[in-house]
């Protein structure tokens, strides 16, 4: 379902304004690295898979940027 390096954009915005998160540890509880400001959270999955609202795929962003 969620793997290391996987981009999420999630519904709930963190206090610093940016909505997009990299997963950092898969699990029961995830890791999560805030792409706004680099705060680490950790995360219940049930909790994360409801807050998904796009998996924001790296090689396609990459595939964008040349
Ligand atoms: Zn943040």
């Amino acid at each position: 379902m969620l793997t290391v390096g996987e981009k999420l954009r999630l519904r709930k915005a963190h206090p610093c304004g940016s909505t997009d998160w990299e997963v950092l540890k898969p699990g029961v509880d995830v890791r999560l690295r805030c792409l706004g400001c680099g705060r680490i959270l950790l995360l219940p999955r049930e909790k994360v898979l409801k807050q998904i609202k796009k998996r924001l795929d790296a090689a396609e962003s990459r595939g964008k940027q040349g």
